[in-house]
């Protein structure tokens, strides 16, 4: 289909300084926990979107200079001119594909504590390292020979970057992660000299950094500033006014904006807590103040939120991290006007989840993400059938349907079978609770596809059951059951059943989700999960009238979303709606109409009156119709069953994007050769130099 004419601007080009992009879409730099430890894994991924219509490929963050390090962060690394092959490779693809490469050069300063090269971290000011770890060591304030040092260690990166045959060199002042921030922002600078004080002041280091680039690089290379437009820390931090000052003074200095908010977590929320183009008061009017060209982010996925975007001068590009994470086709399914084939980001963060757990990272809606170099998986290819095999899923949840729209893409013959009425699993449940309304996308856009695919067919309100699956006699036949919520407390601190009165008043989230409410108007929510349910549903009684306390073993409420830094947001939120919040105490027994919680540290027990009990504790795998299938493996061959594999929730409950993982894995694995014991993926193994 031709695109449609309303989206005509999106693909005009733009020049940026001595470059021009070929369109408005622009991925900005982030991080991918691949880095320097997974370089070829993350060249593949880049070249995918590069191939995928983005005008502009930018690399993460990348480390100018051994003084300032984020171990154990994985980005990349330009220390010496050992480090340039990565980069050339980088350049190389990207151009390959008709875009433009950038590089966010970055020097973190009092943002890493240097636990690699054991240098001391460099600041404006003395200060403790302002990493979210509490680290035990301090910056050093810089003097002015440390200053010249940082500019020189700048410029020589920059000329790095232009031989590795960048087009686009980043300053990066964003993200709380880089001292040309940190000197900017009062919180941190409390300098007397003419690097400290006055606004002027303050910015002349990112003034001369940017003078500096350009200076080095900027007869070839376009030169971006990526900057904080707002720390959200009132007068004490940068501001949007005096961000707007600062572009106001030197906004003709760069060739390019790249426009963030001044903390990460401020930058990436998640769809919990903003919609989509969230950060637009924030650019709001930053275009009148330079005549360079303006990118922002804001989760876009929406054509037309784009170009409204565009056509109200917010923004001349559209930047994009998760949203092409999530669908590296993006601007190639607008160019052919195929909007109803983007695969939507949800926003949950599960990306990010990866950088903060210094593994590489995964996406809820794109399996292939962390894949394309070490499997061979791509974010919209497959390879064709290599059978005639017939294949039954039972289960439509995020693994039954992924499997099934891989496996129909593949050109295989498929059967879903879903005992309800509707697709979708656990995320058709989850996404009517308080903020998770973006997940439905999971299960959205494996329909949609799933709809354009005549040899799946799909059959509701079919509960199946292990006589009936032999009788229908398919070659092969995946369970993708689901899970079940557990009610005996089971999980990270009890691992084995808790004290239970019968006669007690207990939910589980599947009550819940499914329109149950406790009896009582006191509800105690106990909070052995750590993710994102209890949170949620505490937020959901509240709102509803119920009075909630919410227990957990854990020292904060939803502790594991520190990876997808939504924990903070999260308490805040509970604790503005009036959930009482106990930390630290484990549950120890439920009886009617009270709780015993026992202190996790000093295992003293209190009991407390609560009408009603809700336990977000572990979940149990569905898996009693793939037992009862393996049980009866002697009846395969007569049924014509040559395998019977289980995936998902069914096989190990977990997130929803470790099922999306286990459908397409099933369904990338079918007819394909069997390894054995091999290891399933390529990796990179470090050179060994003479000892
Ligand atoms: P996952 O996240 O692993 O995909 P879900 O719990 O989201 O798991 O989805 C499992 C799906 O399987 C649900 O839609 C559920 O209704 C369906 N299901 C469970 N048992 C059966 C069965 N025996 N036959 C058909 N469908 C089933
Ligand atoms: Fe979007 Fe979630 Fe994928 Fe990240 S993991 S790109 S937030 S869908």
């Amino acid at each position: 289909m031709p695109r449609d004419p309303r989206y005509d601007i999106l693909f005009e080009p733009v020049k940026i300084g001595p470059v021009t992009a070929k369109n408005r879409f622009y991925q900005v730099p982030h991080c991918n926990g691949q880095g320097y430890r997974d370089p070829s894994a993350m060249i593949k991924m880049r070249e995918n979107k590069a191939s995928g219509g983005w005008a502009v490929i930018c690399t993460e963050q990348v480390e100018i200079h051994h003084t300032s390090e984020i171990t154990p962060f994985i980005e990349l690394r330009m220390w010496d001119d050992r480090d340039l092959p990565v980069f050339e490779r980088v350049t190389r693809v990207v151009h390959d594909q008709g875009a433009l490469a950038g590089i966010e050069l970055a020097y973190n300063g009092m943002n890493g504590a240097n636990f690699y090269t054991r240098e001391t971290p460099l600041g404006p000011s003395h200060l403790p390292i302002a990493t979210f770890t509490y680290d035990p060591m301090q910056a050093r304030a810089m003097d002015l020979s440390d200053i010249r040092d940082l500019r020189r260690w700048h410029r020589n990166a920059a000329l790095r970057a232009k031989k590795a045959g960048f087009d686009i060199v980043y300053v990066y002042a964003a993200h709380g992660f880089s001292t040309f921030q940190h000197f900017l922002s009062k919180r941190y600078n409390h300098r007397s000299d003419e690097y400290g004080g006055s606004l002027e002041n303050r910015m002349r280091l990112l003034r001369e950094v940017t003078e500096d680039t350009r200076d080095a690089v900027g007869d070839r290379c376009a030169i971006a500033v990526r900057f904080a437009m707002d720390e959200l820390m009132g007068p004490d931090g940068i501001t949007k006014s005096e961000a707007e000052e600062v572009i106001g003074r030197m906004g003709e200095v760069p060739d390019l904006w790249d426009l963030t908010m001044g903390s990460w977590d401020n930058d990436s929320r998640t769809s919990r807590f903003v919609e989509e183009a969230g950060e637009e008061e924030y650019v709001r009017g930053v275009k009148a103040l330079t005549s360079k060209p303006v990118v922002g982010v804001g989760r876009f996925t929406s054509p037309d939120q784009m170009v409204r975007q565009i056509r109200q001068g917010l923004l001349d590009f559209i930047g994009a991290a998760r949203p092409s994470i999530a669908d590296p086709f993006l601007p190639k399914k607008i160019e052919e006007g195929r909007i109803d084939d983007i695969r939507e980001c949800i926003g949950c963060n599960i990306c990010v989840s990866g950088d903060m757990t210094m593994s590489p990272s995964r996406c809820t809606q794109n399996p292939a993400m962390g894949e394309e170099w070490r499997r061979g998986w791509h974010p919209e290819l497959i390879r064709a059938k290599e059978s005639d095999a017939r294949v039954l899923i039972v289960g439509a949840g995020p693994a039954g349907l992924e499997a099934a729209r891989a496996l129909g893409q593949r050109g295989y013959d498929v059967a879903l079978a879903e005992a309800t009425t509707e697709l979708g699993g656990r995320v058709a449940k989850e996404q009517k609770l308080p903020g998770l309304s973006a997940w439905g996308r999971v299960k959205d856009y494996r329909a949609y596809q799933l709809s354009k695919l005549p040899n799946v067919e799909i059959f509701y309100d079919s509960r199946l059951d292990a006589a009936q699956v032999l009788e229908f006699g398919f070659d092969q036949v995946l369970v993708a059951t689901g899970s079940t919520w557990r009610r005996d407390g089971v999980a990270h601190h009890h691992t084995l059943p808790m004290p239970i009165a019968a006669d007690a008043d207990l939910l589980t989230p599947d009550d819940l989700m499914q329109g149950k409410r406790p009896a009582g108007k006191t509800v105690m929510l106990y909070d052995d999960d750590h993710y994102y349910m209890g949170g949620v549903l505490a937020e959901l009684l509240q709102r509803e009238g119920f009075v909630v306390t919410l227990v957990t073993p854990a020292t904060e409420v939803s502790n594991w979303s520190r990876n997808t830094m939504e924990q903070f947001k999260i308490q805040a939120r509970l604790l503005e709606l009036g959930v009482e919040i106990v930390t630290a105490r484990m549950l120890s027994a439920v009886r009617r109409g009270a709780v015993e919680t026992a202190c996790v540290f000093t295992g003293r027990i209190d009991t407390r009156p609560s009408d009603s009990v809700v336990l977000v504790t572990a979940r149990l795998p569905n898996d009693g119709l793939y037992l009862d299938l393996k049980a009866r493996s002697a009846d395969w061959a007569a049924a014509g069953i040559v395998s019977v594999k289980c995936a998902g929730d069914a096989w190990a409950p977990s997130t929803i994007a470790g099922a999306v993982y286990g459908g397409r894995r099933y369904a990338e694995e079918m007819d394909a050769a069997d390894i054995g014991d091999a290891l399933p993926f390529r990796r990179e193994i470090a050179e060994l130099l003479a000892d």
